[in-house]
């Protein structure tokens, strides 16, 4: 960061050619990009030879860690077999049928088929359309709009960026499309009203989207989507109770629900599915990332019966599903997914996530209480978050200039630990292989950056 950009360098010729994802133009180019050469295990390497542990997993998806020899030899051997084939007109391979078999079983919609496409906004787009598909069937056209919740992040083509919940999102680009409505975000730390315990506030939430509902007309709501723990909004866990009440006003109004597992999925909770964390049966779920720990773009819907049926019914006179991908079902991506689930059975995934994640939590827990800036830890297994405020006993946030969150990232970056701030809520979601060592690392990395910023930001401790 910050060194002097030499003349045809990979960072001369990156600034000069590259529009980055998620950055700032003018930025990169007074700061030049930093250029990651190498993984090992759960650590980075940049090209002047610095390491970093790599508390974000990359972006919560590098499950495995950035150099698994059995996912590149898995890829390997399947480049050797078949590089290349497609799932269109009725083609299939081996492996597409045994994933499909598999993420029937571990999502555990009975009877239910899964869908592949190649990113996470891909998975959630097919959801929408397939939602459009089952209503249309039931007699139902006008059902389209889709509720989305504030703060929730679901991709970045234009329904899935619609759905988003969060302001960067939107302004460039004239989103949210018409249609695409957002309701109350289940923000215990900072939505809650004096006086209001997890109880009434569930039901104000529950209240606030069924009158939403009734405003749009129910007959005009296809679907209503969420993660189960909201992670790029700033790793939000809804009060107990409520998706079992969302679900319930879904259900009287003929709503489906769409479950966003493309963080939560694949254990990073402490369950299989962030579902099973947070009490939730839905209608479809979209899968990605730790899918095959994110070596492979590769992602997938699994649908509940229903929705093939209305696939099917759709189709009966003879047309095809009018949807698909070139690389859906890639032979590839299928068989680094495969190796990953294998490795993840393998490991004892859920009794390791459930571990480690306990132990990250107790020192944050600890860190927490020691810093006069930390006003809450909460999350799940290993994704967890650590809110940032002025005052411990109010709640009151940091003055937003000061960007608490970003100077905390560049400290951390500096300690030689990538770690990634949603505002003043410090993201946490390693690798899933991370061991006690690990473990004890990132928290220490934590603790001497977060005092750092206590001291840049004049709090005593
Ligand atoms: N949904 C969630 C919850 C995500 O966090 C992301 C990406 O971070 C997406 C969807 C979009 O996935 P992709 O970037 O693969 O399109």
């Amino acid at each position: 960061m910050n060194k002097p950009v030499l003349p045809n360098s990979v960072e001369a010729r990156d600034i000069a050619f590259h529009l980055h994802s998620q950055t700032n133009p003018q930025l990169i180019e007074e700061r030049g990009p930093t250029v990651i050469t190498r993984g090992e295990g759960v650590r980075i390497h940049d090209n002047a030879g610095k390491v970093y542990i790599d508390a974000m997993a990359g972006l919560w998806c590098a499950s495995l860690g950035f150099s698994n020899e059995r996912l590149a030899a898995a890829a390997t051997r399947q480049y050797a077999q078949l590089g290349f084939y497609h799932t269109f007109f009725n083609r299939t391979m081996e492996g597409a049928a045994t994933l499909a078999e598999k993420l029937v079983g571990l999502t555990g919609i009975k009877d239910g088929k899964a869908y592949f496409a190649t990113s996470g906004s891909e998975a959630n787009e097919t959801m929408v359309k397939l939602a459009w598909v089952y209503h249309t069937v039931r007699g139902k056209p006008t059902k389209r709009k889709v509720i989305a919740r504030d703060r929730a992040f679901h991709g970045s083509t234009i329904a899935a960026a619609s759905m988003c919940g969060l302001g960067f999102m939107h302004r460039e680009f004239g989103l949210p499309l018409p249609g695409f409505l957002h309701t109350l975000c289940p923000y215990p730390y900072r939505g809650m009203l004096e006086g209001e315990d997890e109880a009434a506030f569930v039901t104000r939430l529950v209240d606030e989207l069924e009158k939403l509902i009734l405003r749009e007309g129910p007959d005009s709501i296809a679907a209503f989507i969420a993660e189960p723990i909201n992670a790029g909004g700033g790793i939000i866990v809804p009060p107990r109770d409520y998706f079992a009440r969302v679900q319930q006003v879904l259900k009287k109004y003929d709503i489906l629900f769409l479950d966003d597992e493309i963080v939560c999925g694949f254990g990073r909770t402490g369950n299989w599915f962030g579902k099973e964390t947070v009490g939730a049966s839905p209608d479809m779920m979209s899968l990605a990332k730790g899918l095959s720990s994110s070596y492979f773009p590769i992602s997938a819907v699994v649908v509940a019966p229903a929705i093939y049926e209305a696939v099917k019914e759709f189709n009966k006179a003879g047309g095809n599903f009018g949807h698909g991908f070139t690389n859906s079902g890639h032979p590839v991506g299928v068989a680094v997914a495969l190796e990953a689930i294998s490795i993840y059975e393998e490991m004892n995934l859920i009794e390791h996530v459930r571990k480690m994640g306990a132990r990250l939590r107790g020192h944050f827990e600890r860190i927490g209480a020691a810093s006069p800036i930390v006003g809450e830890v909460r999350g799940a297994g290993l994704m967890l978050g650590i809110e940032l405020v002025a005052d411990k006993a109010s709640r009151a946030p940091l003055d937003p200039h000061l960007q608490a969150g970003m100077q905390f990232d560049a400290i951390a970056w500096e300690n030689g630990m990538v770690a990634r701030c949603m505002g003043d809520v410090l993201g946490f979601s390693p690798p899933l292989i991370v061991e006690e060592a690990d473990v004890d690392e990132i928290a220490e990395r934590c603790e001497t950056s977060l005092k750092q910023l206590e001291a840049r930001l004049g709090f005593a401790r």
